[in-house]
């Protein structure tokens, strides 16, 4: 996986989603990564030349980590391995390749801001969170 396609992907779809609510720009984005993937610096370093001339300029890239958990056969249990490339049961050190959770990434949530067209004295720059998108992978 290449970061710059991946930054650039998540701003397409970031942009069509502020472009449909009529969002003059979008604020912040969140989202979720596994802590396999491996790229949360890579992609905080590429998002802002992504951004750049869209919607997404200057909005500000949260990543949550989610830690990485194994499913052991023999606990019979879903266990956090003691390091990120130790796929053993941390208590009975049975093999476990059956990731749970560290692989994936997807959009918990996007700030638009002007999304609702704010009457003329309201804050210019008051936004709207929107968690519609929270069950949907990159
Ligand atoms: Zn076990």
């Amino acid at each position: 996986m290449h970061e710059l396609t991946i930054a650039s992907a998540l701003v397409e779809q970031v942009c069509d989603h502020a472009r449909d609510r009529g969002a003059s720009r979008v604020g912040s984005i969140r989202i979720r990564m596994g802590a396999l993937s491996g790229i949360a610096k890579a992609l905080h370093f590429c998002f802002p030349s992504a951004a750049k001339g869209t919607l997404c300029d200057g909005a500000v890239l949260y990543i949550d980590e989610v830690p990485l958990t194994v499913m052991c056969v023999r606990c019979d249990a879903i266990k956090t391995p003691s390091g990120h490339y130790n796929f053993r049961c941390p208590d009975c050190g049975h093999p476990t390749p059956k990731v749970i959770t560290g692989r994936e990434m997807q959009l918990a949530s996007i700030e638009l801001v002007g999304a609702d067209a704010p009457p003329a004295g309201a804050h210019a720059s008051a936004g709207a969170t929107d968690n519609s998108l929270s069950s949907q992978g990159i």
